[in-house]
């Protein structure tokens, strides 16, 4: 029986993760110092008798008596409200937080699988964007936090392949959305149905003609696990290729809630990408990964969870 450990796993995705793996009969340690987490996320879980919790923040050293398998290491505040009120704490869990998960896996000869995002790409100007890509980052900005530290995250796990042959995987996500997206976390998605559902104006930054590629939580869950079971060690892209403005996509929540809505245009924020749009043929060649939920489908699940939990 394999063991699994998830930082982060009180997250949004990690905690969907977690689902999974005790849904294939594995067990699963969740690590989270709830941060950006929530106990919620996992409550249904602590009495299966494969899972467990440790309330823990990974900037401090992890001690686990188990033998261990599977690492995930998705512990980081990820959103740009968090990019505000967490700066420092996004850096240290992606960097000194990184190196502690790293020495568990090579203490514990583990398996890990590094999260890491599409915003190493920064504000691209190459779409879409291919992981061969160096990316056009700002690294004295609002999104440096998280930008930068994502990518010293992926250069510190090179350096844990090249000097411990450490079997590791890196995966750029792309933005991702479902059930259990924080509320007030300020992204599009919560922001917008939120706003929607309770007849109050869409806030839409700049004109909405900035372009994002929204791929459903349970796609992304399923990539994760084909990478970490995979042989390919080099970054690899996960997310949806089919990209939609943010007027487009307000458009589309109105009409999925028949919100009466205005739309309200404010600010641009700094930094804040134009377009972002995955090339996920590494993906499909390597993993033989698509994603299979549609956008339509996949709002319309995140809507009606959102009506019934808020
Ligand atoms: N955005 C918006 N209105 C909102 C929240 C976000 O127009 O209420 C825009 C934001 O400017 C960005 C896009 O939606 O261009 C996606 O933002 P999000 O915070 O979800 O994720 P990001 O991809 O920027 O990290």
């Amino acid at each position: 029986m394999k063991t699994n450990l998830i930082t982060g796993g009180a997250g949004f995705i990690g905690s969907h993760l977690c689902d999974y793996l005790i849904e294939k009969g594995q067990r699963v340690i969740a690590v989270d110092n709830l941060i950006s987490g929530n106990r919620k996320n996992i409550e249904h879980l602590l009495k299966n008798k494969n899972f467990c919790f440790i309330e823990h923040d990974v900037c401090k050293p992890l001690k686990i008596e188990k033998k261990i398998d599977f690492i995930y290491n998705l512990a980081s505040p990820a959103s740009p409200a968090d990019f505000e009120d967490y700066a420092i704490e996004i850096m240290m869990a992606n960097s000194l937080g990184t190196k502690n998960v790293l020495d568990l896996a090579v203490e514990k000869k583990a398996t890990i699988l590094e999260a890491s995002t599409s915003e190493v790409y920064g504000d691209p100007l190459k779409h879409p964007q291919a992981e061969n890509y160096f990316g056009n980052v700002n690294c004295f900005g609002p999104r440096a936090c998280y930008d930068e530290s994502k990518r010293f995250s992926e250069a510190l796990v090179y350096s844990y392949q090249k000097k411990f042959k450490l079997n590791a995987k890196i995966v750029r996500l792309f933005n991702t959305y479902g059930s259990r997206m924080r509320k007030d976390d300020g992204r599009v998605i919560p922001n917008f149905i939120i706003q929607s559902l309770n007849n109050k104006p869409l806030t839409i930054y700049g004109k909405g003609q900035q372009t994002r590629s929204l791929c459903y939580v349970s796609d992304i869950v399923d990539g994760l696990y084909r990478l970490i079971n995979s042989k390919y060690n080099k970054p690899l892209n996960l997310g949806n290729p089919n990209e939609i403005t943010m007027l487009e996509l307000a458009k589309k929540i109105k009409s999925i809630t028949k919100s009466k809505s205005d739309i309200e245009f404010k600010k641009m924020p700094m930094d804040d990408p134009l377009r972002r749009n995955p090339n996920i043929k590494l993906a499909k060649k390597v993993l033989g990964w698509k994603p299979k939920i549609s956008l339509d489908k996949g709002l319309k699940q995140t809507i009606g969870w959102f009506s019934k939990n808020y």
